[in-house]
C-alpha cells in the first residue's frame, strides 16, 4: 500500500475546513499524534489491498503478519470489500469489455487545492462511469456518499488523470463501510463536479490556504486538532448551555407534595430542544436526605430506558435545517431566561408544559450521514407523512427504520415522505424514523 501522507488541505479533512476555513491553519500548529483507530485503519486498508489484488488475479503480498490490528472480523471485512468490487467489475463488463480498474491510486486535485491530493482506494472506469470506492474501517460515524467531499476530490483527482482518456460523463461514488453494514452511493455527472470544483472547493480551499474565513462548528469539530482549544467551539458550548428544564411541574426545588412531568412531557421536551441545537439540563431537586422522590425517579428511569433504545436520533446529533414540523408547537416559556431570572428572584421558577403533540409532529436531527424524524405521536391511520422530506427535498432516499423497531416500507413524492407504522408500537413517547439517502 502507497503511503498516504498529510496535506494541509486533505481530501480526508475537507468536511472540516470546508466548513471552517480557518481551521486548517490552526491545526497545522497541532503533532499529529495519531490513534489506534487510525492504525487499525490503516492496518485494515493493507489487508482489502492485497485480498482485493488477489481477487482480480494480479500479484500481491500477504502482509497479514505484519498487521498489529489483523482479526477475524477485519478478514471478513477484506474479503467482503474484495468480493464487492469485483462484484461492481463484473456488473462494468455487461456494457464495457474491458472496464479498467486502479487500486490504490493516488489522485491529484491541486488544481483547485493547494498541494491538494489523496490516494483512492478503488477505481473503476467503464463505459462513460468513472466509479470511485473508498473503504472505511470506522464504527463510529456512519459516512454517507452523498455530497461526500473527500469522495469529490478524489473524483477531480482521477477526472484530472483519465478524462483525457476516457469519454466520462458521470462519476459514482461508494463507500464500503462494513462494519456498520453500509453500503453508500451517490453519482453526479462530471459538469456538476466540475461546477462544484469551481464555485465551491476552489474558493473556499484559497480561503483556508490563507487562514481567512469564518469558523463554523459543527459535527466536523470531532475531528478538529483544536477543538479543545477553540474559543468559536466555546462559545458555541456556551450558547448551547442555556437549555434548561425542570422536572417538576410546579417548582425548581423539593416540597412537600411534588408534583413531576412525565416520562413522555421530558422526551418530546429532550427532542424539542436537541432539534433546535440545544441540549438539555434536567433539574430534579432532592430531598434532605439527598435522596429523590420516588416519582422523579420512576419519570427518569422511564425517560433512560427510551434513551437506551433511541439516543441515536439524540446523543452527538447536529441539528437539520429546519427544528421540525407539525401542528404543535412548544410553548418556550419554559426557555425564556428572562422570565426564569423573574420567577426565580419571586421565588417560583415554574416551567410552562407542552401541548400533547400528534403524529404530525416531528422534530429532526442528523448523524453520520442518516436523518432521523423523531415522530412525537403514533399514527392512527397506519402510517405517518413528513412534508419537509418530499422528493425534491430529500432526494435518493434508500433506507428508512424504525430506531429500535427494524426497517419500514415507505413512498415518495415531492408531498413528502410516507412511512409504514409497524402493527405493534415497539416503545412508548416518540419514534425516531431514520432515513438513509445515497
Ligand atoms: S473546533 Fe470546530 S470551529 Fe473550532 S477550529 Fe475546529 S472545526 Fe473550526
Amino acid at each position: 500500500m502507497s503511503p498516504k501522507g498529510h496535506a494541509l488541505l486533505s481530501a480526508s479533512s475537507s468536511d472540516r475546513w470546508l466548513h471552517c476555513p480557518p481551521s486548517a491553519r490552526l491545526c497545522e500548529s497541532y503533532d499529529d499524534k495519531g490513534s489506534d483507530y487510525a492504525a487499525e485503519g490503516t492496518d485494515a486498508h493493507a489487508l482489502c489491498e492485497y485480498r482485493l489484488r488477489q481477487a482480480l488475479g494480479m500479484e500481491a503480498t500477504d502482509p497479514t503478519e505484519n498487521l498489529t490490528w489483523f482479526n477475524e472480523e477485519m478478514s471478513d471485512c477484506a474479503t467482503g470489500y474484495a468480493t464487492y468490487v469485483l462484484e461492481q467489475v463484473e456488473a462494468a463488463k455487461q456494457t464495457c469489455a474491458d472496464p479498467v480498474v486502479l487500486i490504490e491510486q493516488r489522485v491529484d486535485f491541486s488544481r483547485w487545492v493547494e498541494g491538494g491530493f489523496g490516494t483512492a482506494d478503488c477505481i473503476i472506469i467503464a463505459d462513460g462511469t468513472l466509479q470511485i470506492i473508498d473503504y472505511k474501517h470506522g464504527l463510529g460515524v456512519l459516512v454517507s456518499a452523498m455530497e461526500n467531499p473527500q469522495m469529490q476530490c478524489y473524483g477531480l483527482g482521477a477526472l484530472e488523470l483519465f478524462d483525457d482518456i476516457y469519454d466520462i460523463d458521470s462519476v459514482r461514488m461508494t463507500i464500503y463501510q462494513p462494519r456498520r453494514d453500509n453500503i453508500s452511493t451517490y453519482e453526479l455527472s462530471k459538469d456538476e463536479l466540475y461546477r462544484w470544483a469551481d464555485e465551491v472547493l476552489g474558493p473556499t480551499a484559497d480561503l483556508a490556504f490563507a487562514g481567512d474565513g469564518n469558523f463554523l462548528c459543527g459535527e466536523w469539530c470531532c475531528f478538529c486538532k483544536a477543538k479543545h482549544d477553540c474559543r468559536a467551539r466555546a462559545d458555541a458550548n456556551m450558547e448551547l448551555d442555556t437549555h434548561r428544564i425542570n422536572i417538576s411541574v410546579l417548582i425548581w426545588c423539593i416540597v412537600q407534595e411534588p408534583k413531576y412531568k412525565n416520562a413522555r412531557e421530558i422526551v418530546h421536551q429532550l427532542c424539542d430542544v436537541v432539534a433546535k441545537n440545544g441540549n438539555l439540563l434536567l433539574n430534579v431537586g432532592p430531598d434532605t436526605d439527598g435522596s429523590f422522590h420516588p416519582d422523579a425517579q420512576r419519570q427518569l428511569f422511564a425517560v433512560g430506558d427510551w434513551l437506551a433504545v433511541c439516543g441515536e436520533a439524540i446523543y452527538a446529533s447536529r441539528p437539520w435545517k429546519k427544528a421540525g414540523e407539525g401542528p404543535t408547537g412548544a410553548k418556550t416559556g419554559g426557555y425564556d431566561v428572562k422570565k426564569i431570572a423573574r420567577q426565580l428572584e419571586e421565588g417560583l421558577a415554574s416551567d410552562n408544559r407542552n401541548g400533547r403533540y400528534t403524529s404530525r409532529d416531528f422534530r429532526f436531527t442528523t448523524r453520520g450521514g442518516a436523518y432521523y424524524a423523531i415522530a412525537l405521536g403514533w399514527p392512527e391511520d397506519g402510517s405517518w407523512t413528513i412534508r419537509s422530506w418530499g422528493s425534491n427535498d430529500m432526494p435518493g432516499v434508500r433506507i428508512v427504520t424504525l430506531v429500535g423497531g427494524g426497517e419500514l416500507a415507505f413512498s415518495q413524492s415531492p408531498e413528502g415522505l410516507t412511512i409504514k407504522a409497524p402493527e405493534q408500537m415497539p416503545y412508548a413517547y416518540a419514534w425516531p424514523l431514520k432515513v438513509v439517502c445515497g
